[in-house]
């Protein structure tokens, strides 16, 4: 019996090395004969930015993002004499509080071309339990709604879509998630929020914005400016005491405005030629920079 078992933990064994050594070699193989996860160039593109956005990484920064955001809430509160009004704080929605990446991560085992749309399908994914909060983001806005503060939901997602997003933030157990606190883009498709952060305003002090695009704060940052302008700007003394005092901002590789401002001044067909442009830019050896010490340098 014993040897039997032997003979069979052997047999089992050179099964299993060969098994192994074929799915290597298989695995080797596919892996060599493609260098595209999507079989579409275009779509690859978003490849690292959805693996990214699913890493534990990640979820640090939006924990993050929730623990800022909940130190700066006390800190206001601490200071009820600075506010005439109620207090609010304004969320966005996608990426912010709820995280859609598993709709893109679903469009890339799909075949064909993606550019991060068409959104066919999009509010399907919405509508499933895969679509999940954000970590960190339900806790913090049943906290700020313990403390008396109103939350606004400032989403650009379609107007005929409302009664879902205030059925998902309300199934998933956000504060005050009803038709007038949650507030998408109007029936002309209105992209900027700047009327719908003013009228917020009119009857509160906005202490918190949150959000993971700069048009979640402001649309001062135009896609026309471009990437390098833009990043100035965030840094410049108008807006770079905001950043983690009044606007908590909330990672996101997948998508954003950040990705047609790189383009967004040359024509359609030149968005790899932009992107090369870019990269020049913060190349080290573009004659803008210098070598401040070389001491060491061999090579
Ligand atoms: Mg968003």
């Amino acid at each position: 019996m014993k040897l039997y078992r032997t003979k069979k933990f052997l047999s089992v064994g050179v099964v299993g090395m060969i098994l192994y050594t074929v799915m290597s070699a298989t695995t080797t193989y596919a892996n060599s004969s493609s260098d595209s996860v999507t079989g579409d160039g275009r779509k690859d593109t978003y490849v690292n930015g959805i693996v990214y956005q699913l890493s534990a990484e990640v979820v640090g920064l939006q924990k993050q993002a929730f623990v800022l955001a909940k130190l700066q809430l006390d800190n206001a509160l601490k200071h009820p004499e600075r506010y005439d009004k109620p207090l609010a704080i304004v969320t966005d929605v996608d990426q912010t509080i709820m995280s859609d990446t598993t709709y893109q991560a679903t469009m890339m085992n799909k075949p064909g071309t993606w550019d991060n749309g068409p959104r066919k399908g999009y509010y399907h994914a919405v509508a499933s339990t895969a679509d999940q909060p954000i970590p960190g983001a339900v806790e913090f806005f049943n906290y700020a709604k313990s403390k008396g503060v109103t939350s606004f939901y400032i989403t650009n997602r379609a107007y005929d879509t409302k009664e879902l997003a205030v059925a998902q933030l309300q199934h998933f157990g956000f504060p005050d998630a009803d038709d007038l606190h949650v507030m998408p883009m109007n029936e002309a498709r209105e992209f900027n929020k700047d009327a719908r952060r003013a009228e917020v305003a009119k009857n509160y002090d906005v202490i918190l914005y949150l959000g993971d695009n700069i048009s979640d704060f402001t649309s001062a940052f135009r896609k026309e400016l471009g990437p390098i302008n833009r990043t100035k700007l965030a840094l410049s003394d108008t807006y770079e005491k905001k950043w983690g005092t009044e606007w908590i901002v909330l990672p996101n590789a997948t998508y954003g405005d950040y990705i047609p401002t790189v383009w967004y001044n040359k024509p359609e067909a030149n968005r790899n030629e932009a992107t090369r442009e870019l990269f020049h830019y913060w190349d080290y050896t573009n004659p803008q920079w210098n070598t401040w010490y070389d001491g060491f340098v061999k090579d």
